[in-house]
């Protein structure tokens, strides 16, 4: 007998969406933050959110709509602006509406949905230990705060513990999920929120994104308006070697630059974060065990958001664990259409999105520059290469870029190549193996392309 159906380490916009979706499905479901209730949600961000995301996830599970008092602002578009501050592409579609919100309103919001939906929340406890039985898992050890630790188990353990994936790292070493996330897969930012009397946006509709290689080599400067005089400003760079430190780019390059501009500043908040950078984990499930949100990488590694798409893992998760439960078979084949129908989602994108991430490492403010001022990217390519992680360019299309990239060929070369590898990588997530003796063959195939990746 055990104590619960499920048990989800992490209150998390991906912990307590899998948590409603199991619970509005009639599964009994712990849910374990170690922050205090009144606190869970409150956390680092630059509290920005595609719309298509809040829909999607409507979709998949009939959350009710996000309330008016979460939503700070409404987002209309995304500015990509140059090193050289003089170019910008505007993206304007169906990826880059959404709204600026308030983050803490956001995550109080969500965990209360699934605590109206019948979830357990045991708040002010840290999860510390995986435990086993007969080699498979069966539960957590927990410390409350003030009191002893406890077990509890379970038949399902779910990891939404963010970017720390706490529960991840302590699978046994013949566990197929991957433990550890390398370095240079991982994004650090600092980030500040301010109120700016002396200074008013002109559109807090439109987020800016700026490139600098020079100062966040492979990550970019936010300036997010959240109304006419309020405003999150950070930077996030890839913990490669040789990387900056991001808190003391905000106080130097970032100041300088933009914040300085702004006259007086009053603060409302100053932090920072971790998130991780990369193709989602091969697979996010294994016997009792599943991961969401940014335990499983679920994180778009280009810009590094990661709410909505936690929310869809959660989602997805919910789902699967849900089916599995009733079958009365818990086991890795039985969890195992999670990871496929994650990919198919989010997944196959994010992995081209993550051969992207490459090329923006190695190219320079020069190479930047000339690709926005001569147009060989545009801001058309950007919106369909968000949307679906593809890459499309017709015959005549890539002759008119060829005539304008002239003077910088090497560079139009390693575009088309890169396009070419995120088509491949997206042709080797559609072969994604539907059962977990095929996982190690797969895998073989993806290595070698995001090797070529990281040197193209
Ligand atoms: C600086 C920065 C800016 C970002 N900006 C954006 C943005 O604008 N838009 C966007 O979409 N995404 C953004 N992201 C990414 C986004 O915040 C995450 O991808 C998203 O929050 C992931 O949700 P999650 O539920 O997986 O994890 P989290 O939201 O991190 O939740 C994990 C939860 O687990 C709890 N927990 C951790 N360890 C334990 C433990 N041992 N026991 C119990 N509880 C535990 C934590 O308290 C937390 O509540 C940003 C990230 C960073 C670092």
């Amino acid at each position: 007998m055990v104590d619960y159906d499920v048990i989800i380490a992490g209150a998390g916009t991906g912990g307590s969406t899998a948590a409603y979706t199991l619970a509005k499905r009639g599964h009994s479901v712990l849910l374990i933050d170690r922050k205090e209730r009144y606190n869970i949600g409150n956390k680092t961000c630059g509290d920005a959110i595609g719309s298509h995301h809040i829909i999607e996830l409507r979709e998949l599970t009939g959350i009710p709509e996000l309330p008016k008092g979460i939503v700070e602002y409404d987002v209309n578009g995304i500015d990509l602006i140059a090193p050289d501050r003089d170019h910008r592409l505007r993206m304007e579609g169906p990826t880059t509406t959404g709204m600026s919100f308030n983050r803490l309103k956001m995550g109080q919001w969500f965990v209360g949905q699934a605590e109206s939906a019948g979830v357990e929340v045991l708040a002010s406890t840290r999860v510390k230990k995986l435990l086993f039985d007969d080699g498979k898992v069966s539960g957590v050890k927990v410390s409350i705060e003030g009191g002893p630790d406890k077990d509890y188990t379970a038949r399902i353990v779910v990891d939404a513990t963010g970017a720390t994936g706490v529960l991840r790292m302590q699978m046994p070493e013949t566990s197929p999920i991957e433990q550890q996330i390398a370095s240079e897969d991982r994004m650090v930012a600092w980030r500040d929120i301010y109120e700016t009397p002396d200074f008013e946006f002109e559109t807090p509709d439109y987020l800016e994104i700026f490139w600098n290689q020079d100062e966040t080599l492979g990550g970019y400067t936010w300036v997010f308006p959240q109304g006419k005089h309020r405003v999150n400003v950070g930077n996030g760079v890839m913990t490669i070697e040789g990387h900056r430190n991001p808190k003391d780019i905000q106080y130097d390059f970032v100041k300088k630059t933009w914040i300085d501009t702004w006259g007086e500043i009053k603060v409302l908040d100053s932090s920072g974060g971790v998130a991780p950078i990369r193709r989602p984990i091969d697979t996010m499930v294994d016997d009792n065990f599943m991961l969401v949100g940014d335990a499983a990488c679920q994180v778009n590694p280009i810009h590094g958001g990661g709410i909505g798409s936690s929310m869809l893992g959660g989602a997805h998760a919910g789902i699967i664990a849900s089916e599995a439960l009733e079958r009365n078979d818990t086991s890795i084949e039985s969890l195992w259409p999670y990871n496929p129908r994650y990919h198919k989602s989010y997944g196959m994108k994010q992995a081209a999105l993550d051969i992207f991430r490459w090329f923006l490492l190695n190219i320079t403010n020069d190479d930047i520059d000339f690709a926005f001022k001569k147009q060989i990217i545009k801001a058309s390519d950007l919106l369909d290469t968000s949307m679906t992680g593809e890459v499309k360019f017709g015959a005549g299309e890539k002759f008119k870029r060829l005539v304008a990239g002239f003077g910088k060929i090497p560079l139009l070369l390693r575009v088309s190549k890169v396009a070419g590898l995120m088509n491949d990588i997206r042709a080797v997530y559609a072969r994604y193996p539907d059962s977990p003796k095929g996982l190690a063959a797969w895998k073989e195939q993806l290595v070698p392309i995001y090797e070529t990746a990281k040197v193209a």
